[in-house]
């Protein structure tokens, strides 16, 4: 890449930032190699009158120029925008020594898009000056719908569709059901030359994403039925079909695009893995465990879901994290690609007008990731709700960057930076919040609730007392007083106004509202 020099004036000190495979990166000999710096991490390494930020590739010096501004100048971006940056005004700036040599923890990191993202350092879905600069991905999760399209193959051949109450039948859904007949040879034949296909276009894909659409409707042919597992619960109904299936495909795929990953599902009817021995995932495969129908209140380390005291174990559809935490150690056994779809936003808060206060278990699920070998972290995340949920994106993305961060240390840092003098009574109107749903103590969750804003308004209206919102409110009022005259700090605050009034007013609503009934255990929610 190339030098840059501050100091053209005589008597100025002259220091220069050597950035990317430059020179005299090589005669220092810092490492570029995968093995020391993953997919795109970085070294940052001082020298007399300089420093040397040298990358893996151009992520990683990008990544390294990031991580300098971070540590050395102690600029954040809070969130995206202008609101969010906070680039602190000094005369004089000390970049100090560094030798750093760092390896992103997580291979994949996808929070949120775009710059924001790039600048916090993922890298899936970035992008620099509207560019495409992170991993060349293709698909997002559920695509049957794509890799099979109806309107291409159902007329001739509704076989390859799947078979629910005796017949072979299509919906208008573009996204639920419409599921396919996984063991049909015909598709596994189609699909996977579709594939390769879309590969062979744009061969520069590593991850490339293969799932059933959204919802029910798997196939009840006997052949597909003569797959599965019988005997095991709803988290394992269609395990055993999809494994295979996925091997065939993956096996396929190997043989033109050996080095692309498969990124595949494990979630709700497919969440866990089969229970054959025999059964080996095909090394291309790259598996998506999602946290859904587990808890969100919970951390994942920890034993804070109890049958009957925190969840009702009558619930088919609701499994406590002990039993996450196993699911994540035997995908881990099988394979080294796991990678975590969490829901740091989700639909039935969303749907309330409500906040999702995870910060108490984000925190501590993060670096408990990393520690089992997760190799990717993806977040939901709904771009309309950063004044909700800008804290659950901002820190989530902190600790996929770097799981080593101190919880602690990185919420003072948070506080400290992002409300200047505002700190303290906005930590603590945050974390009455938090408080009061971890005190609440009970478990979350769509298997528990179902996913209407109506079930997730009710709950919330058990944690968010009038108390707790009056609390928060005294604490909000002091804030906006103390960054009076501050006008960035001021601007993040008023979003914790927006948030907090919306919140009164949605609960009010809620409260007003009869009890909405429990969901029929046996409906399918998606
Ligand atoms: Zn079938
Ligand atoms: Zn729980």
């Amino acid at each position: 890449m190339n030098e840059s020099r501050k100091g053209d004036q005589p008597g100025e000190a002259c220091y220069t930032f050597y950035t990317g495979a430059t020179r005299r990166a090589a005669a220092a000999r810092v490492p570029s190699g995968e093995r020391t710096l993953g997919r795109d991490g970085f070294v940052l390494r001082s020298l007399p009158g300089g420093l040397i930020i040298r990358g893996r590739n151009d992520l990683g010096t990008v990544f390294g120029v990031y991580e300098l501004l971070e540590r050395a100048f102690d600029v954040r971006w809070f969130m995206p925008g202008e609101a969010g940056e906070h680039v602190p005004r000094r005369s004089r700036v000390r970049i100090g020594q560094h030798r750093l040599v760092f390896k992103p923890a997580f291979r994949v990191r996808w929070v949120g898009k775009g710059e924001w993202s790039l600048r916090q350092r993922m890298n899936a879905y970035v992008t620099a000056d509207g560019r495409s600069v992170g991993i060349p991905w293709k698909w997002h999760f559920h695509t049957f719908r794509i890799l099979m399209p109806p309107e291409r193959y159902f007329a001739d051949h509704p076989d390859y569709y799947a078979l629910v109450n005796g017949k072979r039948e299509l919906t208008a859904s573009q996204t639920h059901g419409n599921q396919l007949c996984t063991s049909h040879p015909g598709v596994i034949r189609e699909l996977s030359r579709n594939l390769i296909a879309a590969l062979d276009a744009e061969p520069e894909t590593e991850i490339v994403t293969l799932s059933p659409n959204d919802g029910g409707g798997f196939c009840e042919c006997a052949r597909c039925r003569a797959l599965d597992e019988p005997g095991r619960d709803w988290f394992a109904r269609y395990s055993r079909r999809l494994a295979i299936f996925n091997n065939e495909v993956a096996t396929r795929v190997a043989r033109r695009h050996p080095n692309v990953l498969i990124k595949v599902g494990a979630y709700a009817m497919y969440a866990r893995p089969p229970a054959d021995p025999a059964w080996r995932p095909a090394p291309n495969l790259f598996f998506q465990l999602c946290h859904l129908y587990f808890c969100h209140n919970h951390a994942l380390a920890g034993d804070g879901c109890r049958a009957g005291v925190t969840y009702d174990p009558d619930r088919a559809r609701f499994l406590p994290n002990q039993t996450f935490r196993e699911l994540v150690r035997q995908w881990r056994k099988r394979s080294p690609h796991l990678f975590i779809y969490e829901y740091y936003a989700i639909g039935g808060m969303a749907r309330a007008g409500l906040p999702w206060p995870l910060l108490h278990t984000l925190l501590a699920d993060i670096p408990w990731y990393r520690d089992e070998g997760v190799e990717g972290f993806y977040t939901q995340l709904d771009d309309t709700l950063w004044h909700r949920l800008g804290l659950n994106y901002y820190l989530a993305a902190k600790l996929c960057w770097n799981p080593d961060l101190d919880p602690q240390a990185l919420l003072d840092d948070t506080f400290r930076k992002g409300y200047g003098r505002a700190a303290a009574p906005m930590r603590a109107c945050i974390l009455a919040m938090e408080r009061a749903m971890e005190q609440w103590n009970r478990c979350v969750s769509y298997g528990l609730f179902g996913e209407s804003g109506e079930a997730f308004g009710y709950f919330l209206t058990q944690v968010l007392t009038p108390a707790v919102l009056a609390r928060m409110e005294r604490h909000l009022a002091r804030a906006e007083h103390l960054v009076a005259g501050d006008a960035a700090r001021a601007a993040r605050v008023a979003l914790t106004r927006r948030m907090l009034d919306e919140t009164r007013r949605n609960l009010a609503a809620r409260r007003a509202a009869p009890p909405p009934p429990p969901p029929p255990p046996e409906v399918e929610h998606f």
